[in-house]
């Protein structure tokens, strides 16, 4: 299969971006052709500072292999490394109804709040069918948020398709049940844009501060609790393991325990669930011309596919 997501550089990566997107993508670059990439195009909607985008994107690429993105494995790069993306971009805006871009979240969401969008957010979901479209990718691991741009890539694909002749592999989303929408500090979706986050390689004091501060219910400590729909209980299921969530789970239908107890216990399972990541991290960061020789190699294999596919959809609309 051939294999495809991006992240975008807005911030450092979080328990969502994780649990949700990451760790599908370590999982899949075995036995897979597997192309990630780092959105800084997309970024730049939100990101006005160039040493910020920069400094943001060489985290993302520490970040991405401490987790245990293997460059052997898969093909790492930068999204603006492909010059082929922005040329289909312009594609896929021909067939791209405006309705349907007014209908994507993104934007909607801007708009609705009053807040001050550009045309970058509005066509946001074009520049990402780009993305996906240019390596035949058949499967797009993300989180849940991102299912609807996967399914507005579907139709731009299937209108050039119908009306230039077979030219893009129609993708799949593909996420996971546990993990596809993983909650923040305050139960909402945990999102850079919500500060309500906490940071994959986050210091491990402030992390546990911020755990402290998950929203919990007022309930006396001797009640009973259910356990599911509890989100502090969610996010101690992502990182414990199947015999510890069991225990946990029979303490909150017993009650007689404090949340207190709960947050401790997942920062321990936390802090542990990431050590090796945190180790190796660091000692990736010491050699920061390694990582740019493996976005720069990345970028050249993800180009040979891109410009094989960019040739065949110029071909099939007659611009050559
Ligand atoms: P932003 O707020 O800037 O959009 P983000 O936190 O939503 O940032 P993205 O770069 O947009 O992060 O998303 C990267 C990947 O992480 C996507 O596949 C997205 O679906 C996934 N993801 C983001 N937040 C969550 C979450 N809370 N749970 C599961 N997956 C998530
Ligand atoms: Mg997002």
């Amino acid at each position: 299969m051939r294999v495809l997501s991006g992240i975008q550089p807005t911030g450092r990566f979080h328990w969502g971006n994780y649990l949700g997107a990451i760790r599908q993508y370590i999982d899949l670059q075995h036995g897979n052709e597997a192309y990630y990439f780092i959105a800084d195009l997309h970024a730049l909607t939100t990101v006005r500072e160039p040493a910020r985008l920069r400094q943001n994107t060489l985290d993302a690429a520490l970040d991405l292999l401490a987790l245990g993105l293997d460059p052997e494995k898969a093909n790492l790069f930068r999204q603006s490394d492909v010059p082929e993306i922005s040329e289909l971009y312009w594609l896929l805006t021909t067939v791209a109804p405006m309705g349907l871009l007014e209908r994507c979240v993104a934007y909607k969401d801007k708009k609705e709040k009053g807040l001050p969008a550009d045309a970058g957010l509005f066509t946001y979901p074009v520049l990402m069918s780009a993305d996906i479209l240019a390596y035949d990718s058949e499967v797009v691991p993300v989180g849940a948020d991102q299912v609807q741009h996967i399914e507005v890539c579907r139709d731009l694909a299937g209108s050039f398709n119908a009306l230039f002749g077979p030219t893009f592999v129609l993708p799949k989303a593909k996420t996971l049940e546990a993990s596809a929408k993983v909650p923040g500090l305050d139960g909402e979706k945990m999102s850079k844009s919500y500060d309500n986050t906490i940071e994959v390689f986050e210091d491990l004091k402030s992390a546990r501060k911020k755990i402290m501060r998950i929203t919990t219910d007022a309930r006396p400590m001797e009640e009973p609790k259910e356990p599911e729909g509890d989100h502090l209980f969610q996010l101690y299921s992502l990182f414990a393991g199947p015999a510890d969530r069991e225990a946990m789970a029979a303490k909150y239908r017993q009650g007689g325990f404090g949340y207190g107890e709960v947050k401790k216990a997942l920062a321990d399972a936390a802090e542990a669930y990431f050590a090796e990541a945190r180790a190796r991290r660091a000692e990736l960061a010491a050699r920061p011309d390694r990582v740019n020789e493996i976005l720069a190699d990345g970028a050249s294999r993800a180009r040979l596919k891109a410009s094989e596919v960019l040739k065949r959809a110029q071909h099939n609309c007659g611009l050559k």
